[in-house]
């Protein structure tokens, strides 16, 4: 716990932050974790996924930018790739994060920002995945879906299931025809708001999960637990759900093992890739949710 905590807080040091994302040995740290610094290496990584009957879910990683000129490219970013979706007729949705499309600087401005790339995502039959963050966005995060939902049906929300008010939120995305993905949460969060055990987490998620498969719209589960994939594959038999009216989701470069059961077994399986070169705090996440993944990360970087 202590070791997730400061690898969470190390991830918000912003001088840390541009002397790792600077250094040569970038491409050394992320490899596991990130396609590249490029859209073309993105792109690649989704071709690739495809070919194996994986759809993807693409993130040009940046957050929390602090001017109207970084939201506005990191908006041109995600339209050039979805362009590049297009062209290439990859089944490929975006992940966006709303403090990347300028959130810290009004919700106004985030929304008018983010109209122009959900109304692409609806021109080529794709979607823009709205990522949840921390808890003091939750409510703008959910004014930003409905806004976007109410103009094109291309958008997904997310639900983080360790927070208590999750299942409130669900139903109510439900009731409003809303596609919602699933997770267990990626923050450091009061107990106040979230469950402090995993075991309630856990229960959350699978309790969530059962709502989804009755009520939600094309629901998707993103974990790599086993410990939730197999009862939601159980509870999508018991309440009759086909194995094309849901999917699962997973991180680029976790728990293959998973991945693999489930896309043998014919399930519907997407995958989030990130590329970008501002990987720093997303990298941080992942490190904080697995602190194993230290050894990993030292083992590339005296491997030459
Ligand atoms: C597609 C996708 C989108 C997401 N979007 C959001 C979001 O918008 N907001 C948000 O707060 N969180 C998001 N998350 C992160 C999520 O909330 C969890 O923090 C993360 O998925 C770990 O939870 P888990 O369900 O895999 O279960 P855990 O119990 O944490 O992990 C289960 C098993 O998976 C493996 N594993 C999990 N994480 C790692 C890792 N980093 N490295 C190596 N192995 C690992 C381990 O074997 C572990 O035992 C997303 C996750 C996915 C997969």
């Amino acid at each position: 716990m202590i070791l997730r905590n400061t690898l969470l807080y190390l991830s918000r040091q912003t001088q840390l932050r541009g002397w790792m994302e600077t250094s040569p040995l970038a491409g050394r740290f992320t490899k596991r974790f990130v396609a590249g610094q490029t859209l073309e290496q993105g792109i690649a990584v989704c071709r690739k996924l495809n070919a194996g009957c994986i759809l993807t879910t693409i993130d040009h990683l940046g957050e929390n930018v602090t001017s109207a000129a970084e939201a506005e490219a990191s908006r041109d970013a995600y339209l050039e790739a979805l362009e590049r979706v297009a062209a290439e007729n990859l089944p490929s949705t975006v992940s966006i994060k709303p403090t990347q499309f300028g959130m810290d600087l009004s919700e106004e401005f985030c929304q008018a920002n983010l109209e122009p790339l959900v109304a692409a995502a609806a021109r080529i039959g794709s979607c823009v995945e709205i990522d949840m963050e921390a808890s003091g966005y939750l409510d703008r995060t959910l004014r930003l879906v409905r806004a976007m939902h109410s103009r094109h049906p291309s958008v997904r929300a997310v639900i983080q299931a360790y927070l208590r008010r999750g299942e409130a939120d669900v139903e109510a995305l439900c009731g409003d025809r809303i596609p919602v993905r699933l997770c267990k949460g990626a923050y450091n969060e009061p107990a106040t708001l979230a469950f402090p055990s995993k075991r309630d987490v856990d229960r959350n998620y699978l309790r969530l999960a059962r709502v989804l498969l009755r009520k939600g719209v094309y629901p998707a589960f993103a974990t790599h637990d086993p410990n939730m994939v197999n009862p939601t594959l159980d509870a999508a038999l018991e309440l009759g759900v086909q194995a094309g009216q849901f999917e699962f989701q997973m991180l680029y470069g976790i728990r293959r093992d998973v991945q693999n059961m489930l896309t043998s077994g014919g399930y519907r399986l997407r995958l989030y890739v990130p590329y970008g070169v501002a990987w720093y705090p997303y990298f941080m996440r992942r490190l904080a949710e697995r602190p194993a993944n230290l050894l990993f990360l030292a083992r590339n970087l005296f491997r030459h």
